[in-house]
This record gives structure tokens, sequence and C-alpha cells, in this order.
């Protein structure tokens, strides 16, 4: 049954109540409700203060204002005591394995006492298909359970004064230096009444750094054909520098496109730059992120992320449509960026009326410059106010508990200000997020609302406007975010950053083939990044959850480039159909390690992509129109073959929303557990069960009724949705045929084999499973359908690390199969 607009909105909403039903949070109250009890709130104080005029507190005779301020801090104090008594009998979770013995933290161990957060507890034997999700979930109780203040058995001062320095320990250590301007913004302007939205928007374009440098800049640019540009985050290189060149005309004859190196931030600033002009999103601003193509015929201003400029290549070579190209944001040196400046260098060499951008938001513009033969660099002046720096005494050996405890101090006991604290990844955000709502929950009125905003990439878009919103004065705003926020996104407001000191990062080893993201230290460039967001539009604080030791003595000085601690496959694949062969002397700014590159080259040889001249093949060419990894477009090039495209396409397309499909509420976990199992009924494999959900749904017309009925994430269907829809325009590109295959399991398989015979692994007597290439000893995820079944042969989908080596998304296979889809690869021995 299809459901009415109204019934939709209705389930979607009775869903995600569902999901986070344990949490009641402050939040709930209305903003009117609330700032009404707040109002009589302090009435009723005030009317109690009358009898009392002395303002006398355990003795001291103080001011008003200073009383109130006591008392106020005071009562939360005893509330935050009573809470902790409460909860004790709670274990903290510490991790006493992250200290040597004279106390000093071992960073080594320390890393790997909080991989360990996220393993499994090992209850491998038992096989419980959802083991590993269950102490992980329960472990995220115990420590939404955990006392205020992450140190064991400390007494909690009466004197507020103490309360920060009393919780974590910070020693103030130095003040980064701002830099000497004259404070002349026209806030007068800015508040004048009555303006339009518009003219708001123009008028506040005008108090960025970089809008004195406006004409200089333009001069600039059409003195020179490349430029590098520097300038601190948040001085509008990325929202203004296009526009500066759409006013002096350069989108007569072509676009402007800017790259960006996360998608988040593509759609971000395409979104304000279309509001600073006037016009809808999409027309003459657009965004272009991998499946999502939101520009036009009219579009001049071209957002995009450095991914899809590279691919953009493979349409047109020399970037014709474009007059003006920006490579945004090129500290970040991401594998695109990386590969875009051999391409774009190249280009400009026989293309002299494209103009060639080249910003970045760290000093080293001298590498860039050198590169680039010498381009001059031009300077944006920023305003930086002073930031004081503040480590921790001891080493924090929980960070994620140490930054809750940080933003509740901030809170308590800070001016008003927006705090900005920097996570690894979606999991830490929304595991922070539930720990902070739940500790303030008690605290009602108490406290100042504190508006938790989280922002990380696959955010929902409606929710990442969220963190651009103004804070309302009776409110603080705290941002969770992932990197993104260090020098992609600027948010107005922050004063206080909180640096755990972490971040997500891949690493590769070419030996191995193995590719694997891992919760690593950031450098010392990095670190000043964080900091520098705090000091933007005033002095700010930056608190550092790591001693200074660590800082000097534990980080490195600079993020080794993406291109050299990652597979290369894709790459090589996109620049070999590029036609550029010779790989080995491709002009890279910093080269990757030759032995990736061959391993690279070894695979798409293996895939057929590539013959043994090291040319591409009909199939490569195909497998190269797929913005997809070179297994999974293998898999669907091949699908042709096999006469099932349909089914390949989809469960291509479910593979690529990730690991989101599924939802397990605490409440109901046997119930999601059974509808899952569902899926997988016959020991299909996990792609086949994804490809069943996914029929499913297109069965019931796309309900989102049925989505919620079958612990499914609507959200996450409708993204794979749109990615198929791509998947099969793109079928029609490479002349595949859509076919629809669906009762004949063998052949899907095959097909996927066919993309994945690479990642087959063979069933040990130990019940392990060993890979048959780089021999290894791997498991199935507890949260596969094959967990408990154990079939002889297996492909999987990927490989991840946590207690074990565990194979996700696992499916049965022959053996002879690999004979007789890669025998250059395989042979039958026993
Ligand atoms: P830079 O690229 O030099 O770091 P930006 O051009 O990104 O600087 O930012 C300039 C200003 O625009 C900042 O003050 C920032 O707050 C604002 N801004 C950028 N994106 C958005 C957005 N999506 N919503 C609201 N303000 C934004
Ligand atoms: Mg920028």
């Amino acid at each position: 049954p299809k459901l009415s607009r109204k019934e939709e909105e209705e389930a979607i909403r009775r869903s995600t109540a569902y999901e986070q039903d344990n949490t009641e949070t402050l939040r709930k109250v209305s903003r009117q409700e609330y700032l009404k009890k707040r109002e009589q709130k302090k009435l009723e104080e005030i009317s109690d203060e009358i009898e009392d005029e002395q303002y006398l507190f355990d003795g001291v005779k103080l001011t008003e204002t200073e009383y109130h301020e006591l008392r106020y801090k005071k009562e939360i104090l005893e509330l935050v005591k009573k809470r902790s008594e409460d909860l004790d009998g709670y274990t903290e979770y510490r991790m006493p394995e992250a200290y040597d013995q004279d106390g000093v933290v071992n960073q080594e161990k320390r890393f790997a006492a909080i991989s360990q957060r996220y393993r499994d507890t090992g209850s491998g034997d038992k096989m419980n298909p959802f083991a590993e999700q269950e102490a992980w979930e329960e472990h995220q109780i115990g420590k939404a359970t955990l006392k205020f203040g992450s140190k064991d058995k400390k007494q909690i001062s009466d004197d507020y004064q103490y309360v920060f320095d009393d919780q974590i320990e910070f020693i103030k250590a130095s003040v980064i230096e701002g830099d000497k301007f004259e404070d002349e913004l026209p806030e007068e302007q800015l508040q004048k009444m009555e303006i339009s939205a518009l003219q708001k928007l123009q008028d506040e374009r005008k108090t960025l750094p970089i809008y004195t440098y406006r004409e200089e800049l333009l001069q600039a640019v059409r003195d020179h054909q490349i430029l590098v540009i520097v300038g601190e985050t948040g001085s509008g290189k990325t929202t203004q520098i296009p526009q500066y060149l759409h006013e002096a005309g350069y989108t007569k004859h072509g676009k402007v496109g800017c790259t960006q190196p996360r998608r988040v931030a593509a759609m971000s600033v395409a979104k304000r730059v279309s509001e600073e002009m006037g016009v809808k999103l999409g027309h003459e601003v657009g965004y272009s992120i991998r499946f999502e193509d939101c520009t036009s015929e009219k579009t001049v201003l071209k957002y995009m992320t450095d991914g899809m400029l590279l691919r953009e290549f493979l349409s047109e070579p020399d970037l014709a449509s474009y007059s003006v190209v920006m490579v945004d944001e090129a500290h970040e040196r991401t594998l695109s960026t990386d590969i875009l400046f051999g391409l774009v260098k190249d280009i400009v060499r026989f293309r002299s009326d494209l103009k060639l951008l080249i910003s970045s938001a760290t000093l080293d513009a001298e590498k860039f410059s050198d590169y680039f033969d010498s381009a001059p660099i031009f300077k944006i002046p920023g305003r930086r106010f002073p930031v004081e720096i503040h480590y921790t005494k001891a080493p924090e050996a929980d960070y994620l508990d140490a930054a809750v405890v940080t933003i509740l101090q901030i809170h308590v006991t800070q001016p008003p200000g927006d705090i900005l604290v920097f996570f690894t990844g979606q999991e830490e955000i929304e595991t922070a997020e539930e720990i902070l709502k739940h500790r303030t929950q008690g605290l009602g009125s108490k406290i100042a609302e504190l508006i938790i905003c989280p922002i990380y990439a696959n955010l929902p878009t409606d929710l990442q406007a969220k963190i651009f919103e103004p804070t309302p004065e009776y409110a603080r705003k705290v941002v969770l975010a992932t990197n993104i926020a260090e020098t992609s996104l600027t948010i107005d407001g922050i004063k206080y950053v909180i640096d755990p000191g972490f971040c997500k990062m891949k690493s590769y080893n070419p030996r191995t083939g193995m590719e694997s993201l891992l919760i690593t230290p950031i450098s010392k460039a990095s670190a000043m990044q964080r900091a520098g967001r705090s000091g933007r539009t005033g002095p700010g604080k930056c608190f550092r959850l790591y001693t200074s030791y660590n800082y000097h003595h534990d980080l490195d000085d600079n993020t080794v480039p993406e291109i050299q601690r990652t597979n290369l496959a894709n790459v090589v694949l996109t620049l070999k159909s590029l036609g550029i062969h010779d790989l080995l002397h491709f002009d890279f700014m910093d080269p990757p390690p030759s032995e990736a590159l061959l391993k690279a080259l070894e695979l798409l040889f293996a895939l057929n992509a590539l013959n043994n001249r090291g040319e591409l093949t009909k199939a490569g060419r195909r497998m190269a129109e797929f913005p997809l990894d070179p297994m999974v477009s293998k898999m669907i090039v091949a699908s042709d073959k096999y006469k099932c495209s349909e089914e390949i396409i989809s469960i291509a397309a479910m593979l690529s929303v990730g690991n989101s499909i599924f939802y397990r509420p605490k409440d109901k976990q046997v119930h999601a557990d059974n509808a899952r199992m569902n899926f997988h009924t016959g020991n299909v494999g996990d792609h086949i069960a994804l490809l069943k959900v996914y029929s499913s749904w297109k069965e019931t017309n796309f309900s989102t009724q049925w989505c919620y009925e079958n612990y499914i994430q609507v959200r996450s269907m409708k993204r794979a949705r749109d990615i198929r829809d791509q998947l099969e325009g793109l079928l029609e590109r490479v002349e595949i045929e859509l076919v629809s295959n669906p009762n004949d399991l063998e052949v899907i398989k095959k097909a996927i084999t066919s993309g994945f015979f690479h990642h087959s692994a063979r069933l040990q007597k130990s019940g392990s499973y060993r890979t048959v290439k780089n021999p290894q000893t791997v498991h199935i995820h507890p949260s596969s359908g094959l967990a408990q079944v154990l079939p002889r042969w297996v492909v999987y989908h990927e490989l991840v690390l946590t207690t074990k080596e565990y194979m996700r998304q696992v499916t049965e296979l022959k053996p002879e199969w690999l004979v007789e889809i890669a025998p250059h690869y395989y042979q039958l021995k026993d």
C-alpha cells in the first residue's frame, strides 16, 4: 500500500523517535517553553534574594552579580556531585595499559588501547552473530552512565573557581600570538535594521579579510597564469574568489571550477555562495559530487570534489569548458588533489587562456610554488586573534570521555562562546552526543542550554545546515566535528576548541595490498590548524587532551600525503584511461612508493583491465567509466557476460552505501535480528541478502513503512536507489544491456566473483579462514549471515580490523569458479 505524504512523514518521525527512545533530552522542550521557564526561574531567585540583601556567601560579602553567579555554580556542582554519587558503583572506563611504569603515556600503547575500545570482547568461540556489536553497545551504555569527571574518586571542590581544574587538569602552556590589525569591522552597518537578507549577506562579504585585497588579487590573476594563494581558514578564499572572478567577467567564456577534498564542504560552500549571489542552488552556482550532480546549463560557478574534476578529464581532457580552475584546500594533499596537480600543470602549458589557482590554508606554499614552475604566491593577511593553548597535566587515556568532561567544564565555567570538538568519525560523534545528552539531562534549567551540532560526511543535508545557524543568546553551541572543521568549513562564533589529538587515517600495506582506516595521532600542523579555529573572531582557547610532552615529542610535523599511504588501483585506472602510460615518470609532487604502483598494476592486470603490455583493455575502458573501486566496476562489467546486470547494479549500489542499512534499536534487538535474518533464508550470503532487501523494498513501491517494519534505514535505502539510478545510466554509456536474472543465484555469484576473486578465502580446520593470495588468517564478521554456516570457500567485499581481521559482506563460492573466471590467477591443486 502506498502511503500518503503525511503518513510517510509520520513513519519517518516514528522511526527516528524510536531510535532515540532512550535519550530524553533537554532539547525536546521547545525554545519558547524553555525561555519562559528560565525567566520564571530567575524571577523566583530574585524574589528569594530580596529578603537577604547582604549577599553573603559562606561569610564573604559579594556583589549581587557575584553572589548569583556563585550560588548558581554551587548549585550545579552539588547536582553534579549528587549525580556522581547516584552513579557510583559503575566502574569507570580506564586504560592503565596506556601508561608506562613511570606514568608517562606511551603513544603506541595509548593508540592500541584506544583502538581496543572499538573491538570485540572476543566471544569468537560461541559465534554469536552479534557478539561484536553487542559488546560495543554494552560498552557504549556503560560509558553513558559514567561519572561526571574522568578522574577516579576525586573530591569535587566547593569553590566554583576550581571546578575547571578539578575535573581535568590543564596547564596553560603558551599563547599563539594574533596578528596586529585594526578592528574596523562595520558592525553597526551589520546591525542596521530593515536591510534585506541579501543586502546583509553582501555586507558580510565585505567584512572578510580577503575583501580588502579584491583588486590586487584580480590584478594578480590577470598578470599570471598560475597563482598560489595562501590565507587563513575563514578568510574567504573558497566562497569569495570564485565570485570575484565571476564579477570580473571570467565566466563569460567558461566556468570557474573550484575543487574541495570533501563532499560536505563542496555542498555547503556552494549553498552559501548561491545565497550570497541570490540565486537558486544548481542554477548559476552548483556543485558536483560523486553520485550527485547539482548543476545545470546555467552553472558558471561549480564547486566539486577533487575526485569529480579528475573524472571530468575523462570526457574533457583539456577542460575546455573551464576558464579558471581553482584547486582549493591544496594543503590537504588528498590523492585526487595530488593527481590533479600533475594533470592541470600539464594543461596550462598548452591552454594559455586557462587560469590556475592553487589555494591553501597553510604556509608551506613554497612547495606548491616550486612545483608549479615558481608561480607567484599571493598571501592574504588573516585576522588572527591570540589563542591560549592548554595541555592536560597528565595524559588522558580515554579521550572521548575527557572531551565530554571538558565540554561540560567549559560550559559551566567559561564566558559565552561556542565550542568545537574534533572527533575521528561518526561513531565517536554519536557516542559523545549521547553521553552529553545523558549528563545534562538531570540538570534541567540549571545550566544554559547546550545545543549539540554534529557534523560528519554522512550527515543528512538538512542537518548539516544546523551548524551554521547563529547561537541564540541564552544558549551555547557545541559542534562535534570530524576533521572537516579543521580547514574545509568555517563556523563563526567558535571560541573554544577541544583537540583530542587523533584522526582517522587510511593506511595501506603495499606488500599485502591491505588497506585500512586507523585512528592515528594527528600532526603538529593539524594541531595548530585546530587551535586556530578558536581565534577567528576574538581571542580563543584551545584545550589539548594530551600533554605538552606528547605534543613536542610524539606528533609528527606534517601529515603524510595520501598518495603515499593508499591503494592506487583506482587512480592508475583513471590515468591509464587518460592515456598516461608512463606512471613511473608522471610528474608527482611527492611520488607514491613504486611498490604501491606495481601492486595497482598487478591488480588491474588480474582484473583484465590491462593487457600484458600495460595497455587498457576494452573491459578496462568500460570499468573506468564507473566512479567505483575497480573490483566493483569489474563485477558490473562481468554482469554483461552473466546476463544479470539488473541484480549486480543493485548489489553494487547497496555495497556503496556502506554498513548503514540495518539498525537495531536497543529494546528491539531480537525483532531486528529476526527481520534481518529473513533476508538470509537459504544461506544465500550477504551480497544476495542485500539484493533481496533492495528488491523487496522496490516491490513495496519504495515504502517507508516497509523499511520501518524491517528495521531498515530509509535514508540509506534512498541513497542506494539514487546510486543505482546512476549506475543504470552508466550501463547504457558502456553499452551493457540491462538484463534481469533474479532466480539464477549462481550466475550472480559468478559475476561477484569475477570482480572479487582477489578476495577469496578458504576455511581452515580451526574454523578460521585463510586468504588465498597473501595468505593471512581472517574470520567471517559476526554480523554476516554466514557467520555460523562457515562455507568451505568464500569471497568477501572488504576486511575490517577489530580484535581480529574480519571479512565483511561474504558470499560462498565454488573453487572451480576461480579457475574458470581467473585462470591466469588460480590453478586447481587438490
Ligand atoms: P576560507 O576558504 O578562506 O577558509 P570561506 O570562504 O570558506 O573561507 O569562509 C568565509 C566565510 O563564509 C566564513 O566566515 C564562514 O563562516 C562563511 N561560510 C562559509 N560557508 C558557509 C555556510 N555554508 N553557511 C554559512 N556561512 C558560511
Ligand atoms: Mg576554504
